[in-house]
């Protein structure tokens, strides 16, 4: 077995059920590249592993995900040239020119891995609580199921701050439906457990406090099912999706996030900013204003009706 330190593999009732445990509490789980690597080997090893039938992919500490780690100390050390350089920017056009590199590590580390989680071997379960925010709705939306705690919220900001339409992997409209996944795009607001549930985003919203517990019952009555029947439900939902385009619409609207980058670095170079509009990380937490709660009646949580 791998020796993780961003991550925690571990299997329990005879190996059936595979728990992936992001493991940087201190950093709210922010995605570093480190951490992405090695989300992946898991992953495979999940996959390799014939005695698996269920992986549960998990949050340690009081979050699930902040999103990608775009500036803390450990994040900043794993991109520059020197001893602690992540060896995944010696290739994969990590030592190409230009915007080439940029976009080929993109679709290394944030499209194409998430691509293949959803179409793993085996049955994928997220267990989230607390912050589910931009890059982390990817890893969500890449399981087969999702079951929450109420103290779940979900917000994508990139568009809202980074100036992109959104995270690499644009299931949005999929999973919130064209007109809401507008809307929580241009707000950058966050939608609560139960909101989800109701559109059907998530299939259980656990009380706060009982979400291990759930979760591993609930991914042991899904490990009951025979595994070829799993993998025929799984296929077919997934190969309607892409019969529905789902696979060639992500392909569009990376190419489209990938404008958006190429635009702020070609404007920022004239105008000498940094590489977005909108960001001054601290340590992965996100220190601009606040993500606000979406309302139904009031154009904003801070204004008045
Ligand atoms: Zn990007």
């Amino acid at each position: 077995m791998n020796d993780y330190r961003w991550i925690q593999y571990e299997t329990v009732d005879e190996g059936s059920i595979a728990f992936i445990t992001l493991n940087r509490p201190k950093q709210r789980n922010a995605q570093s590249r480190g951490l992405l690597v090695e989300l992946d080997d898991a992953f495979a090893e999940a996959e390799r592993d014939d005695k698996v039938r269920v992986v549960v992919l998990r949050g340690a500490g009081p979050v699930f995900s902040s999103g990608h780690d775009l500036g803390s100390s450990d994040s900043r050390a794993e991109r520059e040239p020197g001893p602690d350089q992540h060896p995944s920017f010696q290739g994969w056009g990590g030592t190409m020119e230009g915007y080439e590199s940029f976009w080929r590590q993109e679709y290394e580390f944030f499209y194409a891995n998430t691509k293949r989680w959803r179409e793993l071997r085996k049955i994928t379960i997220a267990s989230v609580h607390g912050a589910v925010y931009s890059a982390a709705l990817m890893l969500m939306w890449a399981c087969d199921l999702i079951v929450a705690d109420e103290t779940a919220t979900f917000a994508d900001v990139v568009a809202a701050r980074l100036g992109m339409p959104g995270v690499e992997y644009f299931a949005h409209p999929w999973e919130l439906g064209p007109r809401r996944a507008k809307e929580l795009l241009l707000t950058g607001d966050y939608m609560d457990a139960h909101t989800a549930y109701e559109i059907g985003m998530v299939n259980r919203v656990f009380p706060a406090g009982t979400l291990e517990e759930s979760t591993l019952a609930f991914a042991r009555r899904i490990a009951q099912v025979e595994t070829v029947a799993a993998l025929l439900v799984k296929d077919s939902v997934n190969q309607m999706q892409d019969a529905q385009g789902f696979t060639p619409a992500l392909n569009a609207a990376f190419t489209l996030h990938e404008l958006g980058h190429a635009h702020w670095m070609a404007t920022n170079a004239i105008a000498g900013r940094g590489p977005f509009p909108a960001l001054i990380p601290k340590d992965g937490l996100w220190t601009s204003s606040a993500i606000l709660p979406r309302s139904k009646d009031r154009p904003s949580a801070e204004e008045p009706a």
